[in-house]
């Protein structure tokens, strides 16, 4: 057991701090209870990362770039990997959507989170990467701030914690949920008050058994 009181073999995927950053409830549906549903936007979106996720390398214009590159970081408990990693020759990670750029930071902190993999990795400071978009197809440059930083471990550090709590939250239905893959599992208006009963049972049942 490290410090952080986290196993230390015991990391989580990096894609998961994008869905958290969406909805606490939709990470712990994906991650704690396995739903998935597979839509149009979802398949396209995995066929792409399938490609991009292809190991290999190439070379263009004197900038050497790692396709599908395993990442990982023992101080944050996160793996995964890098759709690309340009070396210029400090690393650039590239992250590839097929959407649009969305009003929430779910995809910088992923991206954010590679690169704090790189630093540890290589052992090295890395400024900026990119996103790729599909919709409209070009990339948008996204600078490591202290600031996007700092979420990208909060996130990190909420998610192991909801991953040793293993208690999905209650739906907080929204605008948001209409660009859930997940709202005919979720059903958000019927279990924003259901799920908030069952966590109350629940910690009532844990606070008898600490009394015992
Ligand atoms: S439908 Fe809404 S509350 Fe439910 S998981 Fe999706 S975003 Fe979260």
């Amino acid at each position: 057991m490290s410090s952080s009181g986290v196993e230390d073999d015991d990391a989580l995927p990096i894609s998961g701090l994008q869905h958290l950053a969406f909805c606490p409830r939709q990470w712990a549906l994906i991650h704690l209870e396995q739903v998935w549903v597979e839509n149009g936007r979802t398949a396209e979106g995995r066929l792409l990362h399938e490609r991009a996720d292809l190991p290999g390398e190439s070379r263009r214009a004197n900038v050497r770039a790692a396709r599908g590159m395993w990442l990982r970081s023992e101080r944050l408990h996160l793996t995964g990997r890098a759709d690309i990693v340009e070396f210029r020759p400090e690393p650039f990670p590239v992250e590839y959507k097929r959407g649009k750029s969305k009003p929430t930071d779910c995809d910088t902190v992923q991206l954010c989170a590679q690169a704090l993999c790189l630093e540890e990795m290589l052992q090295t400071a890395i400024a900026c990467g990119a996103i790729f978009y599909g919709s409209p197809r070009r990339r948008q440059e996204v600078v490591f701030t202290p600031e996007l930083r700092a979420r990208t471990e909060e996130l990190a550090a909420t998610m192991h914690r909801l991953y040793r709590s293993r208690e999905t939250p209650a739906a907080q239905p929204g605008a948001y949920c209409s660009n859930c893959s997940l709202v005919h599992v979720c059903l958000p208006q019927a279990n924003a008050q259901q799920d908030g009963a069952a966590r109350w049972v629940a910690r009532q049942v844990r606070s008898l058994q600490q009394e015992v």
